[in-house]
């Protein structure tokens, strides 16, 4: 399926994390993080394959000791996707992850502060090839910066950490560079990407860091690395949930396909909020109807309307749908009607439905069905519900009789 929408870009360099560029014109990536330890490297691989089907382009592993140093070394030749390695305080954990084979580095300059101890990872990663992601973190900022910022954690103190930072890297000629700001205020975090992107063209990585559980996690992480990819700024994405990580990578999948951003890969469930018309339980088919293609990979957009009265209408655009009527499911495929099945049966009739579009096509679909029939059987219905429930079944014409009143 197309791309629908781009938003225009920041223009960045760009570096290659393994085989998966960053910045520049490559799409936008998803990352997520392992919580497994990282020694245990076959729990740790498990993950790895988890996290990649569910949508992560890269992926980070702790390397917190030289047992997480020797996981990785055994992780990162059977990994299916680039493998980054999360850095603490000892620099010495960098140098034995490059020794590893990973893809990528990440340091964050408030836990690795020696200039010596940077400069010397930085050399190493130069002489391998292996780019470095600068991670600033709001909750972890360099003293120094935080005293000199009146011990306030600011935007300008994280765009100050960044830039000092590439500043030793620049001193030893390494360039492979990728940048976070990350805070868990929203606000502050658009602040400083905002205020880096003004001042450097190196990519960046985008979080809200510590978001916290879904929903509230979802929601300030759609909102910060939202906010920023439709200012153009952003290069790859990672969703910080305290949740599976596979629903970061999910998410962050999700967000980049409602964006317009990446291709979609998984069905886009469209659903009615449901009203007085509707008959089934428009939550409880939408649910069961997520959980029907959770694992399927059919790229379209498909809509579970509550009532067959507005829903086909309504959901016009779906490349499939189905709306409820007297104990009974109608599917449309782009509003046209294609056939009639049990309301017990509406689940299992969209599956069936998307997979024969997906594999043959929609025009293939529709030849193969009595559209004529189907729209009379749904004309029928929704007749049947008109005269049952009336044509004002939410009580609109009341509403806004009421409102003339107070009104007038
Ligand atoms: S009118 Fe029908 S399709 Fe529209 S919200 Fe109500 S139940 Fe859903």
């Amino acid at each position: 399926m197309e791309v629908q929408a781009t938003f225009p870009r920041r223009v960045t360099s760009q570096v290659m994390v393994g085989d998966v560029p960053v910045g520049g014109d490559a799409p936008i990536t998803v990352q997520s993080m392992t919580v497994t330890r990282t020694a245990d490297h076959e729990a740790t691989l498990q993950q790895i394959y988890d996290l990649a089907m569910a949508g992560a382009d890269i992926v980070r592993c702790t390397c917190n000791d030289l047992d997480a140093a020797e996981g990785l070394a055994r992780i990162v030749p059977r990994s299916p996707v680039p493998i980054v390695a999360d850095i603490h305080h000892n620099h010495r954990m960098a140098l034995a992850a490059l020794e590893a084979g990973v893809q990528c580095l990440r340091l964050n300059p408030g836990n690795i502060r020696k200039p010596d101890h940077i400069r010397t990872v930085a050399a190493e990663a130069r002489d391998r090839g292996v780019p470095i992601r600068i991670g600033v973190n709001g909750g972890s900022l360099h003293p120094d910066l935080y005293r000199k910022h009146g011990g306030m954690v600011t935007a300008e103190a994280m765009v100050e950490s960044a830039l000092t930072e590439i500043g030793y890297f620049a001193e030893v000629g390494f360039d492979q560079i990728k940048i976070s700001v990350k805070a868990s205020s929203v606000p502050l975090m658009v602040d400083a990407y905002r205020q880096l992107a003004e001042v450097t063209d190196y990519p960046l990585h985008l979080g809200v860091t510590e978001a916290g559980p879904p929903p509230a996690g979802m929601i300030k992480s759609s909102a910060g690395i939202g906010a920023l990819l439709v200012e153009g700024i952003g290069d790859t994405i990672r969703y910080s949930l305290t949740a599976d990580p596979v629903e970061e990578a999910r998410a962050g999948r999700q967000l980049l396909e409602a964006l317009g951003l990446r291709e979609r890969r998984n069905v886009d469930l469209i659903a009615c909020p449901s009203c007085g018309r509707a008959e089934i339980d428009v939550v409880a088919v939408a649910e069961a109807a997520m959980a029907a293609f959770a694992d399927r990979k059919i790229p379209l957009q498909v809509a579970i309307m509550g009532c067959v009265v507005n829903g086909p209408g309504e959901a016009r655009d779906a490349d499939l749908g189905i709306a409820a009527g007297n104990k009974r499911g109608h599917l449309f495929i782009k509003g046209r009607n294609v056939a009639v099945v049990a309301e017990d049966e509406m689940v299992d009739a969209l599956v069936e439905w998307a997979e024969l579009i997906h594999e043959e096509g929609t025009e293939a679909a529709l030849a193969r069905v009595d559209t004529e029939k189907a729209a009379r059987e749904a004309e029928k219905d929704r007749k049947r519900m008109l005269a049952d429930q009336g044509d004002d079944v939410n009580h609109s014409t009341a509403l806004i009789e009421s409102i003339r009143l107070h009104g007038s």
